[in-house]
């Protein structure tokens, strides 16, 4: 199906592509979630300003112990950025997870955040690495942590006028992992598990953070988890155990019912945990 008629201004600056907003245009980015919204007819704005090549929006800068990426950075460059992959590989890992080929050379990270799919793959990653976002707006940009950007199903706390400028990731040491499983190749995960730790030699968890997409209505932080591993020597059994009785409530859809994905979820953290342990560097 075709979207209903649209007009689509090409923003020649930020300042620009902020005063549009500000008049009730809708950004579009890599269109890859708004784009099929409007032939869906889900949604149907009249008017867009298209950011995804402002040179504002499109910087990775290092900065200290944190690393910028700008909001209309694609999801096959963060796959593939060196400088990424070197210092917040957990991201990489993830982008590389993110639909097919199409979509991540289009989609953004601005775009994906901002549309909050409840199951896409940087809200796993994002909260893990205690990411925070940058939101830029006429008066200047504020800052909060992602925990408190995203506020549930495709809604987050952006106001009217705001653009997501950048994400920023503090430099994180120590093993990482994403873990994602579909129904199909290059669908959105029924479980996504992202997991950043630091142990002992001897395998005791001195410190770990984990992420989860898809699995609840909205992603979320396993704290109870991660108070449960913390300190904890990581043996099959201590895992099996921490697992055993967890305060989620799983969605049922048609990708997976509730038990499927409470198996599933419990599969991927194990996996993750793994996976990540098996990178500490010794
Ligand atoms: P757009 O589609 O351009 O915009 C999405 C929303 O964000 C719109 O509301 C737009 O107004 C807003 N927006 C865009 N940029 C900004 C900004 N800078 N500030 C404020 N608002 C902004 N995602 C996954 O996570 N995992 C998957 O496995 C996955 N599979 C997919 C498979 C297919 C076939 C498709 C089509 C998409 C899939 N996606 C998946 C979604 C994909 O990641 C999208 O790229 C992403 O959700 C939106 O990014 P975009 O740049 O395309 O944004």
């Amino acid at each position: 199906m075709y979207p209903p008629k649209f007009e689509v201004h090409i923003a020649s600056s930020l300042k620009d592509a902020l005063e549009k907003v500000e008049e009730g245009y809708i950004p579009l980015a890599g269109g890859q979630s708004l784009i099929p919204m409007m032939k869906l007819r889900l949604i149907s704005p009249g008017r867009l300003v298209y950011v995804g090549t402002l040179a504002e929006l499109r910087r990775v800068e290092e900065g200290g112990s944190f690393i910028n990426i700008g909001a209309a950075v694609t999801h096959g460059e963060i796959e593939n950025s060196k400088l990424i992959r070197e210092v917040c590989p957990l991201l990489s890992e993830t982008a590389s997870e993110i639909g097919d080929l199409q979509v991540r050379n289009m989609g953004t990270i601005g775009g994906s955040i901002a549309h909050a799919d409840p199951a896409a793959d940087y809200h796993a990653a994002l909260l893990a690495l205690d990411a925070r976002v940058v939101v830029a707006r006429s008066e200047g940009t504020r800052e909060l942590p992602y925990s408190e950007f995203v506020n549930g199903p495709y809604a987050t706390s952006l106001e009217h006028g705001e653009l997501v400028y950048s994400v920023k990731i503090p430099k994180a040491q120590g093993g990482y992992a994403y873990v994602k499983f579909t129904k199909i190749h290059t669908d959105f995960a029924i479980a996504g598990v992202a997991v950043l730790l630091e142990a002992t030699d001897d395998l005791k968890i001195r410190h770990i953070r984990i992420g989860v997409t898809g699995v609840q209505e909205a992603p979320f932080r396993a704290t109870w988890l991660e108070e449960t591993l913390q300190d904890a020597k990581l043996t099959e059994e201590t895992i099996n155990k921490a697992l055993s009785n967890l305060p989620i409530r799983p969605i049922s859809d048609a990708r997976a019912d509730e038990q499927l994905r409470l198996k599933v979820f419990r599969y991927a953290v194990k996996k993750a945990v793994n996976k990540a342990l098996s990178r500490l560097k010794r």
